[in-house]
């Protein structure tokens, strides 16, 4: 690439990464590098620990995560996509191939779930996002039980969601790598929290138990950080 093309390609993808509002699915690239990155976890495979095991967290991330998001680079290279921010992609994704749409939402989704979860987690929002739990739910622990029944009754593989939607707050679920910023979604909105209830992220710990898995995420969550994308949606 020379340096004109470069240039153009490194202001667009700035641009894009701005309007994505999701500093962890930056696609700044320079030449030769893949557009979408797999960003450092903010904490040690051990540190979830006894919510999320180690080995758990280290085959999520390096293999299954990682392997996602070698795939969606090779699936934006092949379709011409290089120059689009992931929420340009999403908001089109049903024009693109199952490649797309899978390891978009597999690199994505991950990305995000790491970020929601910290071992300094747990406990209750406050502030303005407790507010607005309390508003739309009746309490944060009706709250918890309506996302917890969400996430256990996503049927095989999939996600839940705490989202945004026209300006409310919105428990939904999307099956295999599905998200809220997906056109084929039919609960679109911008993701606050998420949860993996993939059988790959609980099973080594808690085999078939979904529910226990469930109970356990509610200790590592990272509400400062969830109340930070909360406050970032109403700017
Ligand atoms: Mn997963």
């Amino acid at each position: 690439m020379d340096k004109r093309t470069f240039l153009k390609t490194s202001l667009l993808a700035g641009t894009g990464a701005l309007l994505s509002g999701a500093a962890f699915a930056s696609n700044m690239k320079s030449k030769n590098e893949s557009v979408f990155k797999q960003k450092a976890l903010k904490y040690q495979y051990d540190a979830l620990q006894p919510h999320i095991d180690a080995q758990t967290m280290e085959l999520h991330y390096s293999k299954h995560h990682a392997g996602y998001t070698r795939k969606f680079n090779a699936a934006v290279k092949d379709a011409g996509l290089e120059s689009k921010n992931i929420k340009e992609i999403f908001s089109n994704v049903s024009n693109y191939s199952s490649g797309v749409r899978n390891n978009g939402g597999g690199y994505y989704n991950h990305s995000l779930y790491w970020e929601v979860m910290s071992p300094n987690g747990g406990g209750k929002p406050s502030g303005d996002l407790l507010k607005e739990i309390e508003k739309t739910f009746g309490s944060f622990e009706a709250f918890k039980k309506k996302f917890s029944k969400a996430a256990a009754t996503v049927f095989g593989s999939g996600w839940a969601w705490l989202i945004i939607q026209d300006g409310k707050l919105k428990i939904t679920q999307t099956s295999n790598q599905d998200n809220p910023l997906m056109d084929v979604t039919s609960g679109k909105g911008f993701p606050l929290l998420t949860i993996d209830v993939w059988e790959h992220a609980y099973y080594l710990n808690y085999q078939n138990m979904r529910t226990s898995y469930i109970s356990a995420f509610w200790n590592v969550v990272d509400w400062k950080y969830v109340a930070e994308r909360f406050a970032k949606s109403k700017a």
